[in-house]
């Protein structure tokens, strides 16, 4: 059985590191030079969009999956007549624009920030007036990692942020104080099962992921997780990994947005999980028994950016898992990560700190 993934980024690497002992066989599609998906599979060279490109991937392949969300929708949509092509290519539309995201959670009665459309100074105006300063003015599409944000603070940011980004559709949101972030990760299979990992609690800093520690132990706040991240899977009629972002405040989770793949916030379930969110991801397009998304142990997943550590400082820690995706450093590129599993949460937050500070060159 050969699995094809559009977008040959370590998310794809690991897809194809975890279904290695499974007997699968990965192909990737992906413009870029020198990917980590290369590294373990085969590649053909072309754009997302690229129609020869996709006809050899499907004439490849038995099945085709994705591992970036910027693959262009009316691309694929031929190719995914002729192939299962799962997550299903409504759930990858829907998570590409944050004003349709937004207004399917608020359908599907999953709790939101507030939010407008953008599409001149006038609607920002009579946005920020009517939900209010601060909020965050951000692009609907193409937006992640933190790029295409202005956090709107003051009156006087109002037209500093609409000439900073107003040239594509935006959406405004108001600014939500939360006591923390955290995300939700489920596999459904193709036949209808669903199972769901603790959530994760996660720190981000310019809008990247830095570090998460999972499982984030909250009985009442994994139940609603649940429940919402599971009516999303129902509308889509879901396959495949499919995760959800929250803010929690109050004591109340809102939702940020969703990502219809395997997720960073999840990298902990490789080495924390009884099965890990990469190989359920397989199981569940392919429509296979799911594996136990039971934790083991408490564990602490460091994101590695910009910069690394070496090989032999990472590995004096004890216990640590390391996972370099054999990148070029680039300023804000993830280039790596590393997890440790604990026995207890005590254990668990001291070894996060000595992987947060390890001296990146
Ligand atoms: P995003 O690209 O939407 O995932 O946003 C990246 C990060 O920016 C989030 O993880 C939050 O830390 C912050 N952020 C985004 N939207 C909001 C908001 N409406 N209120 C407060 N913080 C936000």
């Amino acid at each position: 059985m050969k699995i094809g993934v559009i977008g040959a980024g370590q998310l794809g690497r690991m897809l194809a590191l975890a279904g290695y002992p499974l007997g699968l066989r990965f192909v990737f599609l992906d413009q870029g030079n020198d990917t980590p998906g290369e590294q373990v599979g085969h590649i053909i060279r072309g754009a997302f969009d690229d129609p020869a490109a996709l006809a050899e991937l499907a004439k490849q392949v038995d099945l085709i999956t994705f591992d970036v969300e910027n693959v262009p929708v009316d691309a694929v949509r031929g190719i995914a007549k002729q192939r299962p092509f799962l997550p299903p290519v409504e759930a990858l539309g829907a998570s590409q624009d944050r004003l349709d995201e937004k207004t399917l959670f608020r359908k599907l009665k999953i709790p939101t920030p507030e939010f407008a459309a953008v599409d001149s100074l006038q609607d920002l105006q009579a946005a920020t007036n009517r939900i209010g300063i601060p909020g965050v003015l951000k692009t609907r599409r193409l937006g992640y990692d933190g790029r295409g944000q202005y956090f709107i603070r003051k009156a006087e940011d109002v037209e500093k942020a609409w000439s900073t980004l107003g040239t594509v559709p935006l959406i405004y949101e108001g600014f939500v104080n939360f006591s923390r972030e955290v995300s939700i990760i489920g596999a459904r299979s193709t036949r209808g099962e669903v199972r769901c990992y603790p959530l994760a609690a996660n720190t981000h800093s310019e809008g990247i992921l830095r570090h998460s520690i999972a499982p984030y132990n909250n009985a009442r706040l994994q139940k609603s997780a649940e429940t919402y991240l599971k009516r999303l899977m129902k509308h889509f009629d879901y396959a495949g990994i499919l995760t959800i972002e929250f803010f929690v405040q109050r004591g109340q989770l809102i939702a940020n947005e969703m990502a219809p793949r395997v997720h960073n916030s999840g990298h902990w379930t490789i080495e924390g999980a009884q099965t890990s969110q990469f190989e359920n991801h397989v199981r569940a397009i392919l429509g296979l028994p799911l594996g136990s998304t039971a934790a083991v142990g408490h564990s602490a997943m460091v994101n590695f950016i910009g910069a690394m550590p070496t090989l032999e400082q990472i590995l004096r820690v004890p216990g640590v898992h390391f996972h370099s995706y054999g990148k070029e450093p680039r300023p804000n590129r993830k280039l790596g990560h590393c997890t440790i599993t604990a026995t207890s949460a005590i254990a668990r937050d001291r070894a996060l700190r000595a992987l947060m500070k390890l001296k990146v060159s």
